[in-house]
C-alpha cells in the first residue's frame, strides 16, 4: 500500500501516525541551545537525572502514583523492546489486544513466543472474559494500550480495574503504553498506575510534541525491572539522544491545551461526518478512527479503491488479526480533513449501494 501510494501525486493522506503541527519554537531553541552548549556527548545511560525526575513528577501529577524508578528511552519503541527484553523469557508469552499496535505483535514473536491476542472487538473494551479468552498458561505479561493505536479507546476506570483483577489472578505484568496520553478529548486518561503495582509504565515525547524523529520516551516502574533495562540499555542503545534530553525539559514546559482543543475539533468533524455512513466507535483519544470496512468488502479490496480515489488510509490488517477494519488519522490540516471527509462518504456510500444490490 505505501509503494503504492508513494506513485500518487498529492494524495489526501489519512494514513500517518504523526502530529501534523512543527515542534513548539521553544523546543527547538532549546535543542539548537543544548548542541552549541557542546551537550552532544552520551549521557548517563538511564538518562539526565532533571529529566527523570521531571518524567516522575509528570506521572505522578496524573496517576497519584510516583513509580520507584525511571529511565529515557530511545522513543517508545525502545522502551517496548528493552521492557520486551528485561520480562520475557523465549518460551514466555506477552497477552496484547487485537486491535494492537503492530510492534507488540513483532517484538513479542522476536523476544518471547508469539503473542497471544484478547480480542476487543467490535467496541475495543476490556472485558474479564475477553481476557481470559485469551489467555494462555506461558502468559507472563499483559500489555495494554490507552489511548490505543489504532482504535483511539481510552480504558475506563472500570476497564482498569478488569486488567488489574486479571493480572492479579494469573501473577503478571503490565505493560501500559500511554505514549498518546496528552490526546483525550473527553476528560482526562485513567492509569493502570493507579490500580496495581507491577507496571512497566511507557510514556513519550514524539507524539505530545511533534517530535516523533527526536526518538525520546521514557519508562517507569519497579527499581528490579527498570535495573534490568538500564543494563540492557547501556549495551545496546546507550543513551536517548543527548541534547534532545536537555530540550525535552522546555517541552514539558509547553502548554499542550491549544494543540488538544484542536484536535478535539478535528475528531468531531470526522466522527460526526462520517458516523451516519459507516460502521464506526467513537474515539476518545489519541487520533485515530477504525471504522469497519462498509459493504462487507475486504480490508485490502476497500485500500485499492482509496487509492483509485488518491485517499490513502490503513488496512486493519496492519493492526489485527481480522480484515475488517482500516484506519483513518485525523492529525492533518482541516482542508486535507475535508478532502478526506468527502471522499470516505462516497466510498462508503458506494459500496453500501452495491451491497445492497448483490
Ligand atoms: N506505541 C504506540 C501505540 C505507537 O503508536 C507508537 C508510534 N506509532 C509507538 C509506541 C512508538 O513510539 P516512538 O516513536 O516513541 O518509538
Amino acid at each position: 500500500m505505501f509503494d503504492l501510494g508513494a506513485r500518487l501525486t498529492d494524495p489526501v493522506d489519512l494514513s500517518i501516525g504523526q502530529p501534523h503541527f512543527p515542534v513548539p519554537d521553544s523546543v527547538k531553541e532549546a535543542a539548537v541551545r543544548a548542541i552549541r552548549e557542546d551537550r552532544n556527548r552520551y549521557t548517563v545511560t538511564q538518562g539526565i537525572p532533571a529529566l527523570n525526575e521531571a518524567v516522575l513528577d509528570v506521572i505522578q501529577r496524573r496517576t497519584g502514583q510516583r513509580p520507584e524508578s525511571s529511565m529515557v528511552t530511545a522513543g517508545v519503541a525502545g522502551g517496548l523492546t528493552l521492557g520486551f527484553l528485561a520480562l520475557l523469557d523465549e518460551s514466555d508469552r506477552a497477552l496484547i489486544p487485537d486491535p494492537y499496535f503492530v510492534c507488540y505483535r513483532n517484538l513479542g514473536a522476536l523476544l518471547g513466543k508469539e503473542p497471544v491476542c484478547y480480542d476487543t472487538y467490535p467496541d475495543f473494551r476490556v472485558t474479564e472474559d475477553r481476557l481470559e479468552a485469551g489467555m494462555r498458561e506461558d502468559v507472563r505479561l499483559l500489555l495494554v494500550n490507552s489511548p490505543s493505536n489504532p482504535t483511539g479507546h481510552v480504558l475506563s476506570v472500570e476497564e482498569l480495574k478488569i486488567c488489574a483483577a486479571f493480572a492479579r489472578r494469573h501473577d503478571l505484568v503490565i505493560v501500559t503504553d500511554e505514549i498518546y496520553d496528552a490526546f483525550a478529548y473527553d476528560g482526562p486518561v485513567p492509569s493502570i498506575l493507579s490500580y496495581y503495582d507491577q507496571v512497566l509504565f511507557l510514556g513519550g515525547f514524539g507524539k505530545t510534541y511533534g517530535m516523533p524523529g527526536w526518538r525520546l520516551g521514557y519508562a517507569a516502574g519497579p527499581d528490579d525491572v527498570i535495573e534490568r533495562m538500564r543494563a540492557l540499555q547501556q549495551v545496546s542503545f546507550v543513551c536517548a539522544p543527548a541534547p534532545l534530553q536537555y530540550a525535552a525539559l522546555t517541552a514539558l514546559e509547553v502548554d499542550l491545551k491549544p494543540y488538544v482543543d484542536a484536535y478535539r475539533q478535528k475528531r468531531d468533524r470526522i466522527y460526526e461526518g462520517l458516523k451516519d455512513v459507516l460502521d464506526v466507535v467513537r474515539p476518545d483519544g489519541a487520533f485515530y478512527l477504525f471504522p469497519r470496512v462498509p459493504g462487507g468488502l475486504d480490508a485490502d479490496a476497500f485500500v485499492e479503491r482509496c487509492i483509485a480515489k488518491n485517499l490513502l488510509v490503513v488496512p486493519g490488517m496492519a493492526f489485527s488479526h481480522a480484515r475488517t477494519h482500516f484506519r483513518v488519522s485525523f492529525a492533518l490540516d482541516d482542508a486535507v480533513l475535508e478532502k478526506g471527509v468527502t471522499l470516505l462518504r462516497e466510498l462508503a456510500e458506494e459500496a453500501a449501494s452495491e451491497a445492497a444490490q448483490a
